[in-house]
């Protein structure tokens, strides 16, 4: 090889070695920029991907927010709703605590004390708590009256179901009490009445009874026995009379045709109604009117009243007068009847305005009482929204005062 030839090859292998060196360099340079392009692409993505999470986990947030507000509404609202309940009730949950109950509730603890309670673990008196653990067990509706305190109620248990599958039930307690009161009165009064009807019914039967034998042939008799009838009829008459006004006035839609009326008229339409039977009796008739007012009433049943309070003051005096005064006393206006009659015991005083009470039942009966005049009195007082009251002294008189309030216009 000659000289030439060996620098040729030497400058040849040097341009190789620097070529190879410089497409190393540009894929180094290539694979650097590369490696920083994506590098970029990959921190970018990472971003966009975080970004992304942190916009989800934002959204996940509100809803969660949104979700514990609106549920922390709904158990307001049901905390609120069920407080509410003018009732004791409470709401056990699928594993049978008491989840929820209302202060009403608290009337059937020993204690009010804020503690975590179940269906056996409770403060509840003895008939509730046996209720709550039936109603727990059961998993069904049904209903038990029981007593607490003197109180009737009827215990209600309605089973909450999701998707078919028991997940507790709500407990309510209705105070029956009233209606029970008023059902036990209604009875009472019922057999009260049947037992005044019954009374004139068997003496009238019993003596058409002996009236109609064949061999009945007394005269006299059949003539007391007659007149015997007839009272017996008037006071089937007048039961029957008094019970039928008794029951129009305790209607709940009782209308009153009221219109203004001077209540002296009325007063003294009533005294002379009674004149006959007074004079009968040796009684006098007074009045002493210090105010004459007009009224806004049922005319018809102010008749009745005052006939009521007036016929009992001459019924029950064998002497002396019945006075009938009339005054104006802190905006009332005040009715009194006084009479100077047998009087009453204060025990009879409470008692009087009951349904069929009569102190002296034969002097009532023998009078044509029917033991419903004062109950009538009452009802039609509160019909008007005035008051009736009695004051009375044995052996000496009594005194009825009626109370109007004067500026009623209703
Ligand atoms: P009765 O039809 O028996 O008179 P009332 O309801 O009018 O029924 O009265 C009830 C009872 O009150 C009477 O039976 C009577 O014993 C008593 N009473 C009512 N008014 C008087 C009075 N002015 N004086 C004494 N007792 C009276």
């Amino acid at each position: 090889m000659s000289k030439k030839q060996f620098v040729y090859l030497i400058v040849s292998l040097l341009c190789a070695y620097i070529a190879m060196y410089a497409f190393l360099i540009n894929v180094y340079v290539v694979t650097f920029f590369l490696t920083l392009f994506y590098a970029y692409e990959i921190k970018r993505d990472h971003r966009e991907v975080n970004d992304k999470i942190t916009h989800e986990n934002e959204e996940l947030m509100n809803e969660i927010k949104t979700t514990t507000q609106d549920a922390y509404l709904k158990q307001k609202q049901l905390l609120t709703m069920v407080s509410n309940i003018p009732s004791p009730l409470m709401l056990l949950n699928e594993y049978g605590e008491v989840a929820i109950y209302n202060s009403h509730f608290n009337l059937f603890r020993n204690s009010i004390e804020e503690i975590k309670m179940d269906y056996i673990n409770n403060d509840c008196v003895e008939p509730v708590a046996h209720f709550i653990k039936d109603a727990f067990i059961f998993e069904r509706k049904f209903k038990k009256v029981i007593e607490v305190d003197g109180k009737t109620y009827n215990a209600i248990c309605i089973p909450v179901t999701t998707n078919t599958k028991f997940s507790g039930c709500v407990i309510l307690f209705q105070d029956i009490s009233e209606a029970k009161e008023k059902e036990a009165l209604q009875k009472m009064f019922i057999a009260d009445a049947s037992h005044e009807l019954k009374t004139p019914i068997s003496v009238i039967k019993g003596m058409i009874e002996i009236l109609n034998r064949e061999d009945f042939d007394d005269e006299q008799t059949k003539k007391e026995f007659l007149v015997q009838i007839d009272k017996e009829t008037k006071r089937l008459e007048f039961i029957v009379r008094d019970l039928l006004q008794l029951s129009r006035l305790s209607m709940n839609e009782l209308i009153l045709k009221k219109e203004f009326i001077k209540m002296s008229e009325i007063i003294e339409r009533s005294m002379n109604s009674f004149q006959v039977l007074a004079n009968k009796k040796g009684i006098r008739l007074e009045k002493q009117f210090k105010e004459d007012i007009t009224l806004n009433v049922d005319e018809e049943l102010m008749i009745t009243l005052f006939n009521n309070l007036i016929s009992n003051a001459i019924k029950y005096s064998d002497h002396g007068k019945v006075c009938v005064t009339m005054e104006i006393e802190n905006e009332h206006l005040i009715i009194s009847i006084q009479d100077e009659g047998v009087g009453l015991s204060q025990e009879d005083c409470n008692r009087i305005f009951e349904r069929f009470y009569r102190v002296d039942k034969a002097r009532s009966r023998n009078s044509g009482g029917s033991g419903l005049g004062l109950s009538i009195v009452r009802s039609i007082c509160e019909a008007h929204q005035a008051s009736v009251s009695v004051k009375s002294k044995l052996g000496v008189g009594t005194t009825f005062k009626i109370k109007f309030k004067v500026n009623t216009k209703s």
